[in-house]
């Protein structure tokens, strides 16, 4: 029988230490549905008492009812010279909801010395006593070892007597982390086989990949005797990232043969662009097993030997990890995919697939993406089959931003035709261009649509196009919309980010209006 890998997740915690991404309350519960969608085992949440984002995201995610993941909260150890019931940290730590918690503490003499400017048995006894203080409150603790490669590298005993602490204090779990990312595979196996040795409790590992080797360094981890991987969809994370989940998991199963509870690989390509949409962050196109190129064929001779069988220049199946070939400069693929796209959606694949597909491909050169906006997907399918009419027309609109002394007001009018020919005009003033418009045209509709009364924009994300890749450079515009009981996305491009707002407004409503 295979053995079995726990995975665990910090995409919240790790991952919002990268650049540029900033992650909202309910990003981090629509990506922590999203993991438990799939299956992961445990999510670090966060960091409670830090932030009101977090303290926030845990109030919510305690009342959703998660099918598999558990959890987790993040902390520290006590700070030296308090009593662990002093330190507010771990006081933070016990009044959150979360019922397992991961604190870090140091395992390397030279931080506990350096950084820390503290003893070094002063630093056991924090390890200690904040576990134990945590696990006499009722959690079930993790404790993060950190930079516990280099701790090991330079005082071996100090470090594995680090672990000894944590396990003594009650942790359930000790994860050895590679913290500066800068330990080697071949550095790996020593470490881990001292550590399980050295202690009982069941070990986990946890790799930022500054040399490039997070997964590498994590999948030996594996085999030489830990049971838990920590990393992050996309490798998202501080620096240079997190071990990617992404690789990382298809690694484990389709080449290592270990088990993963109920995860199917199968899902991975998804999770990877839905977080990857969700923090604004496309992931890498070559990024192995779930990147868009990363089945993507183009030398004439590939093409026709992958014809033959795909094994000659594929590793695996790309179905294995939901992800899809793409046969450059050939249009099976395309069609391929759309098919997909068209069941996933429950549309009919009809003789008219290549007409659609043409269509997306043209969209598509003009720097559409309709891979994160379902909603304006199906409704352009519709509108080519002359299955939907459009219920309304924008027959233009002014804005006029006016500043004086520092305060600015930003006033929208619009005029909308309805399908009898009804034109309403109407003005509104808002916050920005954007949400001007959106005031505006709501209003001017409201007459003849009143259910749109209920729907609201939940998100909103702008994206400045790279002009090679999309023929009119311009901004990409990704709306989400709710009713409260569904909620939708949909996109528009346009010269600029007013007129791709419109558009993605305007899907939005009629998608609204179709749906009832
Ligand atoms: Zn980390």
């Amino acid at each position: 029988m295979s053995e079995r890998v726990v995975i665990y997740d910090t995409t919240l915690r790790d991952g919002a230490q990268t650049e540029g991404v900033l992650f909202s309350a309910e990003d981090k519960l629509d990506i922590l549905k999203a993991l438990d969608e799939f299956g992961v085992d445990f999510v670090e949440g966060g960091w409670p008492g830090t932030n009101p984002v977090d303290d926030w995201f845990f109030e919510k995610a305690s009342s959703l009812e998660l099918k598999r993941t558990k959890l987790v909260a993040f902390g520290s150890t006590r700070r030296s010279g308090i009593r662990p019931e002093e330190d507010q940290n771990l006081k933070d730590l016990v009044s959150c909801k979360a019922d397992w918690c991961c604190i870090f503490g140091k395992a390397w003499d030279f931080q506990v010395q350096t950084a820390l400017g503290i003893g070094l048995d002063e630093n056991l006894d924090m390890v200690q006593d904040s576990i134990r203080f945590l696990v006499e409150s009722g959690k079930h603790v993790m404790f993060d070892a950190e930079h516990f490669f280099d701790g090991y590298k330079s005082n071996s005993k100090y470090a594995l007597n680090v672990l000894k602490a944590a396990q003594t204090g009650g942790a359930e779990w000790l994860i050895l982390c590679d913290t500066n990312g800068g330990t080697l595979p071949s550095e790996i196996s020593e470490a881990v086989e001292d550590a399980l040795l050295s202690v009982e409790v069941p070990l986990g590992i946890h790799c930022h990949n500054d040399s490039d080797m997070a997964t590498a360094c994590s999948l030996t981890a594996v085999d030489s005797g830990c049971t838990m991987v920590q990393g992050t969809i996309n490798g998202l994370g501080e620096r240079c990232g997190n071990a990617n989940l992404c690789t990382v998991i298809p690694n484990l199963v389709y080449k290592m043969g270990y088990e993963i509870s109920d995860m199917d690989p199968k899902g991975l390509t998804e999770l990877s662009r839905s977080i990857g949409e969700t923090v604004n962050i496309p992931p890498r196109p070559d990024m192995p097993y779930v990147g868009v190129s990363a089945f993507a064929h183009k030398g004439g001779v590939h093409i026709s030997a992958v014809n033959k069988d795909s094994r000659t220049y594929e590793h695996i199946e790309p179905s294995c990890v939901g992800n899809s070939r793409k046969i450059l400069v050939s249009e099976m693929a395309g069609n391929a995919s759309i098919v997909e796209k068209l069941r996933e959606l429950g549309l009919e694949c009809g003789d008219d697939t290549p007409d659609i597909t043409e269509k997306i491909k043209e969209m598509e050169s003009k720097g559409y993406q309709f891979e994160g906006a379902d909603a304006s997907f199906e409704l352009l399918v519709k509108r080519l089959r002359g299955e939907l009419k459009s219920k309304f027309t924008v027959e233009g609109f002014k804005i006029l931003i006016d500043n004086r002394l520092g305060d600015t007001d930003t006033e929208a009018s619009i005029k909308v035709l309805d399908s009898e020919g009804q034109l309403e005009q109407t003005a509104a003033d808002g916050n920005g261009p954007v949400n001007a418009l959106d005031k505006a045209l709501r209003k001017s509709l409201l007459k003849f649509f009143p259910e749109i009364n209920d729907m609201r924009l939940t998100d909103y994300k702008v994206r400045t196009l790279d002009e090679k890749s999309a023929t009119a450079a311009g901004v990409r515009v990704l709306i989400r919309s709710t009713d409260g009981k569904r909620s939708w996305t949909t996109v528009g491009v346009s010269e600029n980010v007013v007129g791709a707002s419109l558009i993605a407004l305007v899907d939005a409503i009629e998608y609204k209006l179709m749906i009832g």
